[in-house]
């Protein structure tokens, strides 16, 4: 059986730093504010948002809570965004996605502060990730997947990283971070052929497809660690389930995580570490 790279240690060391930036912050007078912009009531950003909260409160990080209707319009949109911009006592900013149709998702990022882009949404935060540049804030998901990674000491200089997804939230930054840390990386994506050749041949698998199940023990190899993004709901198996097939992988390779409670556990974690060095802690 593989080892299990849970994700609740890697966040609790994460939240432990934190704490530490947060009570440093407060003696300089700074109180560390998450504000955090929904649209609507869809439920996955409805849990992720008190699962944020949680975090957050528990760490002395306080939020400011933004929610519109479903049907508000660009302008109001906007002019919620500006007033968050320029509320010197919000650090840094959520904004859920994806947009209700009638909005314009691309102008709404890109008129979020970089400085505050705590998820890396805007066009100015994926030109610090992209060029290597500091300052930015990646994905917090992406991210997680590296402070994963390190926590359980997988070494990914000059290893071989396959990421399986390219999208702009996770797989894209997921192979810019690996790259900054100097692993070799091959993005997949649906067009890629015979992608079971290529998953087999890496040291580090990161499923990002959002398709249930969908990489079967036929793309793993003894040795490999595997990182699963995936969160998808099985009507089958009446439970969630990641990308890769966890029963028939999880006796093969080295090391993978799970779904739930593997890569979803840290991410409210990384965002938390982000709002704290979005207010000048040290992190
Ligand atoms: P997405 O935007 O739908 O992107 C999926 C990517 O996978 C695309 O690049 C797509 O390729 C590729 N793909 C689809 N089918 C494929 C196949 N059969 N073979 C190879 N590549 C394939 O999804 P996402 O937003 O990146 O999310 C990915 C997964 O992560 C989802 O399950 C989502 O629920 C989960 N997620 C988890 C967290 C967390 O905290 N753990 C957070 C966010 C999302 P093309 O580009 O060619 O279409």
């Amino acid at each position: 059986m593989a080892e299990l790279l849970k994700g609740a240690p890697v966040a609790a060391a994460l939240d432990e730093k934190t704490r530490e930036a947060v009570h440093l912050l407060k003696i300089r007078g700074v109180r560390p504010t998450l504000g955090i912009l929904r649209v609507g009531e869809r439920p996955d950003d409805t849990a992720y948002e008190s699962a944020a909260v949680r975090r957050c409160e528990k760490l002395g990080i306080e939020v400011r809570r933004v929610s519109l209707p479903e049907d508000v319009k660009q302008g109001a949109l906007l002019a919620q965004i500006a007033r968050l911009n320029s509320d010197d006592n919000v650090h840094g900013v959520l904004m859920f996605r994806p947009l209700p149709v009638q909005l314009d998702e691309e102008e709404a990022c890109a008129a979020l502060m970089t400085s505050k882009d705590l998820d890396g949404v805007t066009p100015g935060s994926a030109a610090l990730l992209y060029t290597g540049a500091p300052g930015g804030f990646a994905p917090c998901t992406a991210e997680a997947v590296i402070a994963l990674l390190e926590h359980y000491g997988v070494p990914l200089e000059g290893r071989r990283a396959v990421v399986v997804g390219r999208s702009l939230v996770i797989g894209k930054p997921v192979a810019m971070l690996l790259l900054e840390k100097n692993a070799t990386v091959t993005v997949c994506h649906s067009r890629t052929r015979a992608l079971p050749e290529l998953t087999r041949r890496a040291d580090i698998v990161v499923a990002a497809l959002g398709r249930a199940e969908s990489l079967t023990a036929d793309c793993f190899a003894p040795g490999q660690t595997v990182v699963d993004v995936g969160i998808n709901y099985s009507e089958e198996r009446g439970k969630l389930v990641g990308d890769v097939d966890f029963d028939a992988v999880s006796g093969l390779v080295a090391a993978i995580t799970p779904v739930p409670a593997g890569v979803g556990a840290v991410t409210t974690a990384v965002l938390a570490k982000h709002v704290v060095r979005a207010a000048g802690g040290m992190l």
